[in-house]
């Protein structure tokens, strides 16, 4: 298996190479980052924010047009929302290896504190690999500090560690020996 994580031009640059690199060492698999080819859908007007099921149709549409089959990460800059959610970091759909993350809130100016680019790409690369954990069939974990925990504030994202806790780690290993 290899990820695909397509960079989308507005999201913020110079952070792909370190992104690309810690996203494969915690999936334990090859991660390749280039510059974004999918049509940005789903913008909503009124909520100035991106509907996250239209864009992972995007997806879909795009990888079917150049039959590829290995999962996709998008990162995109622009807020996320999804039906019932006044937002998400991020959203992943297991049937169609698609999966996307906003830049939106995980910066550090978000919150009105100074920026810094490692929390930046801790941030990403933990909501990264939580969405590939979905796409390797991996459902939520109670465990705080593991990657699959489903945070609700970026608290909660910063005291997760860059890794699955033992039980995912099995689970994500039984998936990718299945190819
Ligand atoms: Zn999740
Ligand atoms: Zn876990």
């Amino acid at each position: 298996m290899h990820i695909h994580i397509f960079w989308d031009s507005l999201s913020p640059q110079g952070l792909q190479v370190p992104v690309e690199r810690t996203i494969s060492a915690i999936m334990g698999v090859p991660a390749t980052v280039s510059e974004n080819h999918v049509r940005i859908m789903g913008y909503v007007n009124e909520r100035r924010q991106i509907d996250a099921q239209a864009l992972l149709e995007s997806i879909l549409v795009y990888k079917h047009r150049h039959a590829l089959h290995e999962p996709v990460l998008l990162v995109v800059r622009q807020d996320l929302f999804r039906n019932g959610n006044s937002f998400v970091f991020g959203l992943a759909r297991e049937t169609a290896g698609a999966a996307v993350v906003s830049t939106a809130r995980l910066g550090n100016e978000y919150y009105g504190r100074e920026g810094n680019d490692d929390d930046l790409i801790d941030r990403i690369t933990k909501e990264g690999a939580h969405e590939l954990g979905h796409l390797a069939g991996l459902g939520h974990c109670a465990n705080t500090e593991c990657i699959m925990f489903r945070p609700d504030t970026l608290d909660e994202l910063d005291r997760k560690k860059k890794m699955f806790c033992p039980a995912c780690r099995e689970k994500l290993a039984a998936h990718l020996a299945q190819g």
